[in-house]
C-alpha cells in the first residue's frame, strides 16, 4: 500500500486552561495571556495558508470549542484594516473565553483543576477525523496552556489520552504558565515527544516569546532546533486508591492498577491476591503462577 504523502500544512489544537480561580493566582493575567496567545495563533496561521487550527477551552466544569465557532453564533463585524481570518479567530477565541468565565461565576470558585484530559480526548478525536478525511498526511500537534493544578482523579483518562496521542504520532507541547510543575503534563510532553515549558510569568512577554520560539516551528524546523530538553521530568504515578502521587507503589498483576498500600482484593478488577504466593515466589526466583493467583507486585516508580 502506498503511503500518504506528507503535506507541509499542519493542524494545531490549542487547549486553553480557562480556569478563572487558577488564573486569579497568576502574576500574568488571563487577559494578557490571551493577547499573547492570539498573536501566536495569528503567526501560526500566517506561516502557511493551509494550516488548520482548533482552540478548545477547558475549565473545571466544561470543555468547549472556542474555534471553529458554532455556525449559529453571530459572525464578527467586518474590519477592513485586519486580515479577515485573524479577526475571525481572535474574536471567537476572546469572546468564547469570556463567555465561559461568565457562565461559571456561580460555581465552585475554589476548584483549580481543569478538564484537561477531556480536552485532550476531544483534540485527538478531531485530529483523527481530519486525518481520515484528508488525502495527504497532516502533521498534527497539541499545545496545552496550563495554569491549574493536576487533577489526580483524571490520572487514568489522562494517561490513556497520552498513549493514544503517542500511537497517533501527535506530539503534545505543554506551556505551564503558573504554579507547581504538573507531573502528569510533564509525562504527556515526554512520552509524545513534545516540550514541557515553564513560563517565567514575572516577565510579561515571556509567554509570547516561549510560544513563538519553541511552539511555532513546524516538524522540519524542530529537527534542527535545539529545544530545551525535558530533563527534570517527574515520572511518578498516582495511586488508584487515594489519587496520591507515589514514589513506590503496588501494581495489580492482572489489571496493572497502582496502589499505595497492599490490599487483599484489587479494587479495580476484584482479583483476590494470595499473599502466601508472594512468599513462595520470592523463594523460587523463576517461578511462574497463573494471573488470577498471582499477588500484587511492588514496583519502584522512580525513573
Ligand atoms: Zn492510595
Ligand atoms: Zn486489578
Amino acid at each position: 500500500m502506498s503511503q500518504a504523502q506528507e503535506s507541509d500544512s499542519s493542524l494545531l489544537v490549542v487547549v486553553l486552561d480557562a480556569n478563572a480561580s487558577a488564573w486569579a493566582q497568576s502574576p500574568l493575567s488571563l487577559d494578557k495571556a490571551l493577547q499573547q496567545l492570539v498573536i501566536f495563533i495569528n503567526a501560526y496561521l500566517a506561516l502557511n495558508p493551509e494550516n488548520q487550527l482548533v482552540v478548545l477551552g477547558a475549565s473545571h466544569k466544561e470543555c468547549r470549542y472556542l474555534f471553529p465557532a458554532d455556525p449559529s453564533s453571530a459572525p464578527p463585524t467586518h474590519d477592513i484594516q485586519v486580515y479577515e481570518q485573524f479577526r475571525t479567530v481572535d474574536v471567537h477565541v476572546l469572546s468564547g473565553v469570556h463567555e465561559m468565565l461568565s457562565s461559571h461565576v456561580d460555581g465552585n470558585t475554589e476548584e483549580q483543576q481543569s478538564l484537561i484530559a477531556r480536552a485532550l480526548s476531544k483534540a485527538l478525536c478531531h485530529i483523527n477525523q481530519v486525518n481520515q478525511l484528508s488525502v495527504n498526511k497532516i502533521w498534527s500537534r497539541i499545545l496545552v496552556l496550563s495554569a491549574g493544578q493536576d487533577s489526580p482523579h483524571s490520572y487514568i483518562p489522562l494517561m490513556n489520552t497520552i498513549f493514544a496521542a503517542q500511537k497517533m504520532s501527535v506530539l503534545i507541547d505543554i506551556c505551564k504558565v503558573f504554579g507547581q510543575d504538573s507531573v502528569f503534563l510533564q509525562q504527556a510532553a515526554e512520552i509524545t515527544g513534545g516540550n514541557y515549558l515553564k513560563v517565567d510569568t514575572n516577565s510579561e512577554a515571556s509567554l509570547l516569546q516561549t510560544l513563538l520560539f519553541i511552539c511555532l516551528p513546524d516538524q522540519y524546523t524542530r529537527n534542527i532546533l535545539n529545544a530545551p530538553g525535558n530533563d527534570l521530568i517527574d515520572f511518578r504515578a498516582t495511586c488508584f486508591c487515594h489519587k496520591r502521587v507515589v514514589d513506590i507503589g503496588y501494581v495489580c498483576s492482572v489489571c496493572l492498577s497502582i496502589f499505595c498500600q497492599t490490599a487483599p482484593v484489587c479494587s479495580t478488577c476484584q482479583t483476590k491476591f494470595s499473599f502466601r504466593l508472594v512468599k513462595s515466589d520470592s523463594n523460587q526466583s523463576n517461578s511462574t503462577s497463573s494471573p488470577n493467583a498471582s499477588a500484587m507486585s511492588s514496583l519502584s516508580l522512580k525513573p
